[in-house]
């Protein structure tokens, strides 16, 4: 429950650029802690927000960050590249 009421209150905070990628309808960032209400599984397999045109912004926004990310990296349609930081001596 820590990170859900983390993601909302640093949800209007903006979104890393280092994102890349699309949103794939996965669905699994809408059952984080627990499913959310409002997703409908569809047909077709994928799930669907129901009120997806007035989603708050902390929905809205993920994975806003790197940390949010690795919470669902393996079915996320975003992702975040590995930066690698060299050191001048
Ligand atoms: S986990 Fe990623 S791909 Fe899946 S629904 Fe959420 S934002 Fe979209």
């Amino acid at each position: 429950m820590i990170p859900k009421i983390k993601r909302t209150f640093t949800s209007l905070l903006p979104v890393d650029k280092n994102r890349t990628g699309e949103c794939n309808g996965c669905g699994d960032c809408c059952k984080l802690p627990f499913r959310c209400v409002f997703l409908k599984d569809m047909p077709d397999g994928l799930s669907r927000c129901a009120i997806y045109n007035v989603r708050p912004p902390n929905c809205r926004k993920f994975p806003r960050s790197r940390a949010q990310w690795e919470t669902v990296k393996e079915n996320c349609g975003f992702h975040f590249p590995e930066i690698k930081v060299e050191l001048k001596q």
